[in-house]
């Protein structure tokens, strides 16, 4: 009887194993005829490595494909769909504000930038506002603040700035635009730029020593992500958030905060530092802040914003009437529905079932993060597990090679964590030893060995697996 059922079970396996290879079959036919992708193929400049589907619309935690496959969305959008897609709130904002003005100039105010600017400054512990319109842009504009308040009562307000340095961290990223980008150490994005900004100093992760031995009266900044994402999911420890606090005051320098990916309730918190008992002077906030909308805010306190005066920065597009009401919407949205709560409690369910496949898959090495910002570090490369992810109907990403990297929506539910925890299964059950087996001795050279040689010390989920895989 019990054999009678198991080959049952097993035929029913092969079926719709055999299914699902037929249907992927048939997605990349219609794929390849899609004049879609045959146009972006053609005429988009080739930035990017895309799979050849097309998503059309998503609701909540869930996103469609033109065919109509449904894929649980644990990428948000890389951190930005905070609230899901199609939350009714934001799309009744942008409905009743794009018939009102979409766009208003800086030169005057609109009804939503400074109730939106009074909203991030109850949230951080800040005083004052700037918005431009994406990450990138906001940590450029953070580091010529970080250059106005270098500068010393006698020198010439138009020559070259004696305090220049600027002190970032080994594996961050900042973004693309010429500041962000020379303060991002990743090489592949910063060399073939060169030569960037001037005066920038990489010191190691999470090393105190080292922050130590590259501070003096030069510095004009230390900036870090409290919690690196691109890298791979590293928080930043206790110890050296204190010492970096206490250089930066001791020198006269800004400690700024680029919370883009790990702020505005990611962590389960308004912003990253507030697990920390001293705050930044700045802290640069975009991603969720506008429910999808391009939106990026730099907040700082009161002493630093007096360096600033009209006419010294701007934006034309940062901080329009539609954007900043859906922003606003999307924080009274948090406030309301208590999402930092919701951000706690799944993530803390994400890590205890990814603790459990961690017990049966031994290539898991270590699970790390806060929150719903959460990285399962592999010794096999994750390329291939994403790609299974999606052809199973699960969206994920993988950073820095061999972090799989899990950012969903504050609105998950408790049965939408246990689907994940059940595709995830199912994708590492399924990709072949072969299929990711090149990597594990590189992994020596990844990230992961470089934080461990810094002494990384990690958030809650920091979760050291290893000796393994
Ligand atoms: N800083 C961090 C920590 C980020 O994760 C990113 C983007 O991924 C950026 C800055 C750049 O933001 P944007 O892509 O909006 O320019």
């Amino acid at each position: 009887m019990r054999t009678t059922a198991k080959k049952r079970a097993a035929l029913d396996g092969a079926r719709q194993a055999a299914q699902r290879v037929h249907n992927q079959a048939q997605s990349r036919r219609d794929a390849k005829a899609d004049h879609r992708i045959v146009d972006a193929d053609r005429f988009l400049l080739p930035t990017y490595k895309r799979p050849p589907l097309v998503f059309s619309h998503g609701r909540g935690a869930y996103l469609f494909d033109a065919t109509g496959k449904k894929y649980l969305d644990f990428l948000g959008g890389i951190a930005v769909n905070a609230l899901g897609h199609a939350h009714p709130q934001i799309v009744k904002t942008i409905r009743r504000e794009a018939a009102r003005a979409i766009h208003l100039s800086n030169l005057f105010h609109n009804a939503y930038q400074g109730p939106l600017a009074r909203k991030l400054a109850e949230w951080s512990g800040l005083d004052r506002v700037f918005f431009a319109n994406s990450g990138t842009e906001a940590i450029d504009g953070a580091l010529k603040l970080a250059r106005l308040c270098s500068r010393t009562p006698g020198e010439r307000p138009n020559a070259p700035a004696r305090k220049h340095h600027i002190v970032a961290l080994e594996n961050s990223f900042h973004g693309r635009t010429f500041g962000a980008l020379s303060v991002t150490s990743t090489e592949k994005y910063r060399l073939p730029f060169a030569p960037s900004l001037p005066g920038v100093q990489f010191v190691r992760f999470n090393d105190v020593a080292d922050l130590e031995s590259k501070f003096d009266d030069t510095v004009s900044a230390i900036l870090l992500e409290t919690i690196q994402g691109e890298g791979g999911v590293y928080p930043v420890s206790e110890s050296f958030w204190n010492r970096a606090r206490a250089l930066a005051t001791q020198h006269g320098a800004l400690l700024i905060a680029d919370e883009i990916q790990c702020g505005l309730g990611r962590t389960g918190r308004y912003f990253a530092y507030q697990k920390f008992s001293s705050k930044p002077d700045i802290a640069v906030v975009a991603k969720p802040l506008a429910g999808g909308l391009p939106l990026g805010a730099i907040l700082t306190s009161e002493a630093v914003a007096g360096h600033i005066s009209p006419g010294l920065h701007g934006t034309t597009f940062g901080g329009g009437p539609l954007v900043c009401a859906t922003a606003l919407v999307a924080l009274e949205t948090i406030d309301r529905q208590k999402l930092l709560a919701n951000v706690r409690e799944r993530g803390g369910e994400i890590c205890a079932g990814l603790e459990k496949l961690a017990a049966e898959f031994d290539f898991i090495r270590e699970i790390r993060g806060e929150g719903l910002m959460i990285g399962i570090e592999l010794s096999r490369e994750g390329g291939p597990f994403v790609t299974e992810a999606l052809n199973r109907g699960l969206l994920i990403n993988c950073t820095h090679d061999f972090t799989l990297r899990l950012l969903p929506p504050f609105i998950i539910t408790r049965a939408q964590v246990r689907e994940f925890l059940n595709l995830l299964e199912q994708v590492f059950r399924a990709v072949p030893q072969s299929a990711a087996a090149a990597s594990s001795q590189a992994h020596t050279k990844s990230a992961q060995a470089a934080h461990s040689a810094a002494g990384f010390q990690g958030g809650p989920y920091a979760h050291t697996l290893t000796p393994k895989g």
